[in-house]
């Protein structure tokens, strides 16, 4: 059951979007291309959510100074950053951008950071993993189904009347899962996005094991809704990839993954699967299996959500959430691994793999 997720976020994927959205009716008027020098040479690179370095340090200065924004100018775009450049572009940008805490050129502009003398480089690992596995040119939508359940809204987008069941599935398991995930997950709950977008796009290609990818500074699930419909693994994708969104990772939390993957973010996302999924007939908990000699954590998803398991029962109930909190503000699991446990991930996963005692049950939180 391997979700993976792609490099790049194209242009044209995001101006397909747009129109998209624009059809739908929502409240967007303009979506910034991801290039700042597609649109504008001489504006700053585009940052958001996750995004770190001197252009970060130089918006959270000008937002003090122009808002009066209560920031630490840390070059570290996280909640707090985004929450005032929300601010910034809802009393600035209304009439031009939606309000989505992306500083593209039109932030910049608005900020008369356009022209400006470089001041440095920027990093935004924007993905819950590095491996490109498709393109998404041209998806169709016919409808869009808002779900609302305390505050939390999910917006899919289909064009397939086969897919009426899974779409009530995924109401489902979003309305029983999602705060849940947010409240676990998400470095601050209280100012994390409740809205998700699930795209259907028939024309994103994924492959047989990877059927869906997460764009998380968007809150932004893609899915092939054919091979979605022919999944033999049940509907655990759905409770992955909602976690995929709330990890926003500043860091490559785990490299080295196999196929180029963020191999902790697909281990945890399918540790949320396995904690949050609602127990139902269209889900599938599939018991991993112990380690075996050809085994590593570098496979992640079910094979790493596992080794994170035993490394909460034999070395602290929080080791999880202390490895995704650690890498949403920047350092990587590795790092925090060996500061609580003072071994190595390989020395860990050595230990692991010869601990023959160890079982767990499906699934983890009932
Ligand atoms: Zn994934």
């Amino acid at each position: 059951m391997l979700k993976k997720v792609i490099a790049t976020l194209s242009q044209k994927f995001l101006l397909v979007l747009a129109a998209l959205l624009l059809a739908a009716g929502t409240a967007v008027t303009f979506v910034e291309t991801p290039s700042a020098s597609a649109a504008s040479a001489s504006c700053p690179p585009q940052i958001s959510y996750g995004s770190t370095g001197s252009w970060v340090t130089k918006l959270q200065n000008d937002l003090k100074t122009k808002e009066n924004a209560n920031l630490t100018a840390d070059g570290i775009f996280g909640p707090n950053t985004q929450s005032a450049v929300e601010t910034w572009q809802s009393s600035h940008l209304s009439q031009v951008k939606e309000v989505d805490g992306i500083v593209g050129p039109l932030t910049w502009a608005s900020l008369n950071e356009c022209g400006s003398t470089s001041v440095g480089t920027v990093s935004t690992p924007s993905r819950s993993g590095t491996t490109a596995v498709g393109t998404v040119s041209t998806p169709s939508r016919s409808s869009t189904i808002t779900f609302s359940a305390g505050g939390y809204t999910l917006t899919i987008e289909h064009a397939d009347a086969s897919l009426q069941t899974r779409v009530a599935e995924i109401e489902s398991i979003f309305q029983h899962s999602y705060p849940k995930i947010v409240q676990r997950f998400a470095l601050s709950p209280t100012t994390a996005s409740k809205h998700v977008t699930l795209l259907f796009a028939t024309t994103y290609n994924g492959s047989s094991v990877s059927f869906a990818e997460t764009y998380w500074s968007q809150n932004l699930v893609v899915a092939n809704p054919v091979q979605v419909m022919a999944s033999p693994s049940g509907m655990g994708w759905v409770t992955h990839e909602f976690t995929h969104t709330v990890q926003k990772y500043s860091v490559v939390c785990g490299s080295g993954g196999n196929g180029g993957t963020d191999w902790v973010a697909e281990s945890l996302a399918t540790y949320g699967d396995w904690s949050y999924s609602p127990i139902a007939s269209y889900m599938t908990f599939t018991d991993p299996r112990a380690p075996q000699s050809t085994d590593s954590y570098k496979e992640g998803y079910g094979i790493g959500a596992r080794f994170f398991v035993w490394l909460q029962h034999r070395y602290s109930p929080s080791l999880p959430d202390q490895v995704n909190h650690g890498c949403q503000r920047g350092t990587t699991a590795e790092s925090t691994l060996k500061s609580v446990t003072h071994k190595t991930v390989d020395q860990l996963w050595a230990e692991y793999a010869a601990d023959r005692s160890f079982t767990i049950a499906l699934p983890l939180n009932g």
